[in-house]
């Protein structure tokens, strides 16, 4: 299932942050959204998930459900889960209590599907297994990202939106979450849209780019060609 965006144009009162962005989301895929601050990038996602209206243009997925009609719980029924920015979870809630949060948004989901799902989740972050009973807000900045992203994973998402996973984390850590999201995406086949502006990370496990400046798409691309642009990379992500 591609995720078709067409001429979206989003505007916070009398600022615009996304202004008439096209481009498709290909099932199966990694794609990074990269650009600058401001440049309008969770607002992009907070769209896609329903949590905030588009002034026009539209956000089909799978041909058939235009989402910028629809409710955000309509639209986590069809399979889009959106892990947002900031690292949340229920602090007062233990590692596991938070996983077992998760299931509520799997449809038709019996409790056993559940706890295999966590079971998963273990699997793929062991530091996880091993803080099980351990208070959320006891845990470090990247276990409580392993965590956010981990309670988005029990509803076995069809499109996981991801808001800045690398925000705050020690590079070894952004690595590792990197790797993991990465071998995650080639064992099951679901399609990532990931929000960075560390644009290096994002990029090398992307196969696709979409470079966002103030609010407009200026590149989607293959994403090795964008890394491998030397002039593109120092006009729109600085380095
Ligand atoms: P960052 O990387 O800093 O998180 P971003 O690319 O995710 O930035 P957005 O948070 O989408 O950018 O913001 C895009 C623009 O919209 C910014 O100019 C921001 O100030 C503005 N904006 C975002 N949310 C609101 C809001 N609720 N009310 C007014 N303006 C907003």
């Amino acid at each position: 299932m591609t995720l078709r965006v067409r001429g979206l144009t989003i505007d916070h009162g009398a600022i615009r942050a996304i202004s008439n962005a096209t481009f498709n989301v290909p099932r199966g895929s990694i794609t990074a959204i990269i650009g600058a601050n401001g440049a309008g990038k969770s607002t992009l996602l907070r769209t896609i998930s329903g949590l905030k209206r588009a002034t026009s243009g539209s956000i089909l997925w799978d041909e058939l459900f235009a989402l910028e009609k629809l409710q955000t719980e309509q639209i986590v029924r069809q399979g889009i889960i959106h892990v947002p920015e900031g690292r949340s979870v229920v602090t007062e809630l233990t590692v596991h209590e938070n996983l077992l949060l998760g299931g509520v948004w799997r449809l038709h989901s019996h409790k056993s599907d559940v706890a295999l799902a966590i079971e998963e989740v273990y699997q793929l972050f062991p530091r996880l297994n091993e803080r099980k009973k351990q208070r959320a807000d006891t845990l470090s900045g990247g276990e409580r990202q392993m965590l956010a992203i981990g309670r988005g994973l029990i509803a076995r998402p069809e499109l996981l939106l991801l808001d800045e996973p690398s925000l705050g984390l020690a590079p070894l850590v952004v690595e590792q979450i990197f790797q993991t999201l990465s071998d995650l995406q080639e064992k099951t086949g679901m399609t990532i849209l990931l929000v960075e502006q560390n644009a290096m990370s994002a990029l090398r496990i992307a196969s696709q780019g979409i470079v966002l400046d103030q609010g407009r798409v200026v590149i989607a691309d293959n994403a090795k060609a964008i890394m491998s642009d030397s002039a593109l990379r120092h006009a729109y992500l600085g380095y």
